[in-house]
């Protein structure tokens, strides 16, 4: 947080450093980033990062899609890069990134979106992307189920306030949730710790990681949480 003294915001503990959520996802077949966000660039370098396929976006508050230009380095080598998103949040992307969208005759390095609006799950390699609609305060964003060969292997839901029953049910018993779990404190756009444990035990998760994390959340509190329940730091690597 800027020009925040807590102890989080001058913890020892690296993992008390946090950027914006986002994930990179690599398979056999190709990669591809959930979000970038206003960090996009500074974690690319950090982790590396030499292949992105297509991007798919939660929503489109700043903190998810601030970072969108910068995906200019990865389409260039293609000419395109494909872009998955709601129709709500490709609209709102086309009007902050007009210049990408309308360009006829973009210079070769700029980014040129291929927009795609999902409207059901949808494959990324062999890898199936079912969009789980969930409310963020009075918005609906996008969280995402990834199946592999009919394996449930990850939920990632990384900004809600909720989850309703009829997304439950398409995620039950996946070995992997990530979920949104700002601080102890309720919010009204976020889910609070306690909120979040509770979701997870309907999930039945083998594994749950919170993330969305705030300053008001230490690395620490992790201690005090369910032994298959972590908090996610940045640069945390899962193998599926
Ligand atoms: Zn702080
Ligand atoms: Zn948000
Ligand atoms: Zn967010």
């Amino acid at each position: 947080m800027i020009g925040c003294d807590c102890h989080v915001c001058h913890s020892p503990d690296p993992r008390d450093n946090r950027l914006r959520s986002s994930i990179y996802v690599e398979t056999p077949e190709c990669s591809f980033v959930v979000d970038t966000g206003t960090d996009f660039r500074t974690q690319a370098l950090r982790e590396n990062i030499r292949n992105v396929d297509a991007v798919v976006f939660t929503h489109s508050h700043t903190d998810h899609v601030m970072g969108f230009d910068d995906l200019r380095r990865f389409g260039a080598a293609r000419g395109y890069m494909p872009v998955y998103a709601s129709a709500e949040t490709m609209r709102d992307l086309e009007r902050v990134y007009e210049f990408a969208f309308k360009a006829l005759n973009p210079f070769p390095g700029y980014l040129k979106p291929e927009p795609h609006i999902i409207e059901g799950p949808f494959a990324l390699g062999q890898t199936t992307l079912t969009p789980l609609p969930v409310p963020h305060g009075d918005s609906k964003v996008n969280g995402y189920l990834f199946t592999r060969d009919g394996r449930k292997l990850l939920a990632y839901l990384s900004d809600c306030s909720g989850v309703p029953d009829e997304i439950t049910k398409l995620i039950v018993d996946v070995d992997t949730l990530v979920i949104d779990a700002l601080r102890e404190k309720p919010h009204p756009t976020h889910l609070s710790v306690g909120e979040a444990l509770e979701v997870a035990a309907r999930i039945r998760s083998s594994q749950t990681f919170f993330t969305h994390v705030c300053h008001e959340l230490p690395q620490s509190a992790e201690a005090a949480l369910p032994l298959n329940t972590h908090i996610a730091y940045d640069g945390l690597k899962l193998d599926f």
